[in-house]
């Protein structure tokens, strides 16, 4: 039988990296063993779903290129894949348990739950419900039903038991459904609640493999008691460690960026953030750390997801992010960098592709994130705004302008310019001065970039053309340091 697992969001915001993180591993284990990916939303909070979540979720999923074979928007066998679409599948289970004693109406008011709930916990007892309306009898309910009130469905607990969850990655872990009650299944206004929609919906679409975040083990006891009471057979259960930030608490906004918006917005590409989110719990049994989808899809394995939450690490993210960045061909880079390159004016359309291409080469090994990336080649379009005051205060002598201009002379002499004629040019300079070859470079580095740092200086030159730095190396004008 081939594998089908899913992701089940509510529509509620945007997509969490946790939640990429879900996707990721259920993905990754769909192609590892030839099954199918499913896209579902649990969409029954109706005042905090939308289309605009659930727009913004697909798109961020698209964005990382983590597809979905089946659900919203694919289609599939086993639609609608909503669950607002799916009313009636849960309208016949509930009738079914119904009708079999496995369920029954409760009548009960939710101020009267509350304030139930209260005395409970005054009097140091568990807020628990009563079973009050587990055995009305049909005079009693068509009384409860004339006052006005409309019922909703509760499961009736078997007696108590000490109920396994077997789970692939936390091993059996035991509940005590003794400190369970008889919890509500379909709410008064029809809707189902969360663990009774996910069981119908899992066994409907015939979900093999239940993978998600570990939010949801505390979860399981209560859909396994209902698996039962529906007469089902158990899928498999893999709950996935959550992502933790720096001080161990859940990776949430305290520890900056969480949707994957505002990691594509940071400048990340989403081949490193698919990479990286995929280290959080798992490891390659290699050890490689730097894998594409399909390298990690041939050996992704749930056994070797660690049951210890991962920590997210900003600098691990930063580092894997350049390591991509420092593969990809240089106009791709461009163009992914598009928004950031237009947004601070730099020209780079006009550019000649193959100058362009050297100028990425030279930088690309200092851009950490896309963002960084029109800073690092400003100056090859213009001449630096200012200098960088240190390097100024370094750098800069009474002599340095006229040994510039010197500088200059030798390279418009040149027969041929190259970074390597430019260099040999140099290096005679200083001999002839007698001067240390630093005290041209470094402030020639300094008036050509701006900067103390940088790529090679003669490969700045030659991609600068003699034009260009002869004129900037001219015109210092020494601004006051
Ligand atoms: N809607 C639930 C969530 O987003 C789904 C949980 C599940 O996968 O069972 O957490």
């Amino acid at each position: 039988m081939s594998t089908r697992v899913r992701y089940a969001p509510s529509p509620t915001g945007t997509l969490h990296v946790g939640g990429a993180h879900t996707v990721l591993f259920n993905l990754l284990f769909a192609r590892r063993t030839g099954g199918r990916f499913i896209l579902r939303f649990e969409d029954t909070d109706r005042t905090r779903s939308s289309e605009g979540s659930e727009h913004a979720i697909c798109d961020a999923l698209r964005w990382l290129g983590l597809l979905w074979d089946e659900g919203v928007g694919a289609g599939g066998a086993y639609g609608p894949y909503r669950q607002t679409e799916r009313l009636p599948l849960y309208q016949a289970a509930a009738a079914r348990l119904l009708a079999a004693g496995g369920a029954y109406e409760c009548f009960c008011t939710p101020e009267e739950l509350e304030s139930r709930r209260e005395e409970a916990r005054q009097a140091g007892r568990p807020p628990k419900y009563d079973g009050r309306c587990r055995d009305l009898s049909a005079a009693q309910r068509s009384a409860l039903r004339a006052q006005g009130r409309t019922a909703a469905l509760r499961l009736r607990l078997p007696p108590p038991e000490k109920l396994v969850v077997h789970d692939l990655i936390y091993g059996d872990v035991e509940f005590d459904t003794a400190e369970l009650d008889d919890f509500v299944i379909v709410k008064s206004d029809g809707l189902p609640a969360y663990n009774f929609g996910v069981v119908v919906d899992d066994t409907a679409m015939a979900i093999t493999h239940v993978i998600r975040g570990d939010e949801h083990l505390s979860n399981t006891p209560k859909q396994i008691l209902l698996y039962r009471a529906l007469g089902y057979d158990l899928p498999i259960f893999a709950h996935v460690p959550m992502i933790l930030g720096p001080d161990r608490h859940k990776l949430s906004k305290r520890h900056g960026a969480t949707s994957v918006d505002e990691f594509r917005d940071r400048g990340f590409v989403p081949e490193a953030l698919v990479n990286y989110l995929a280290l959080l719990g798992w490891s390659s049994p290699d050890g490689r750390e730097i894998l594409t989808f399909e390298e990690m899809a041939r050996t992704f394995d749930l056994e070797r997801v660690s049951k210890s939450a991962a920590v997210y690490d900003e600098d691990k993210m930063t580092w894997m992010n350049a390591q991509y960045l420092r593969r990809l061909p240089p106009l791709d880079l461009c163009e992914r960098a598009a928004s950031w390159l237009d947004a601070a004016g730099v020209p780079w359309r006009q550019a000649d592709p193959t100058w362009l291409t050297a100028v990425v080469e030279a930088v690309r090994e200092r851009v950490r994130t896309l963002t960084e990336l029109p800073d690092a080649v400003r100056y090859f379009f213009a001449p630096p705004g200012s200098l960088d005051p240190e390097g100024v205060r370094r750098h800069m002598r009474d002599g340095t302008p006229a040994l510039l201009a010197a500088a200059a002379d030798r390279l418009e002499s040149l027969p041929a310019f190259s970074a390597e004629t430019a260099e040999a040019a140099y290096r005679a300079l200083a001999e002839e001065r007698a001067v240390k070859p630093a005290e041209i470079i470094h402030p020639t580095r300094l008036v050509l970039t701006g900067r103390t740092v940088g790529p090679s200086l003669f490969l700045v030159i030659a991609l600068l053309g003699r034009d260009e730095t002869c004129r900037r190396l001219r015109a210092i004008g020494l601004p006051a340091a």
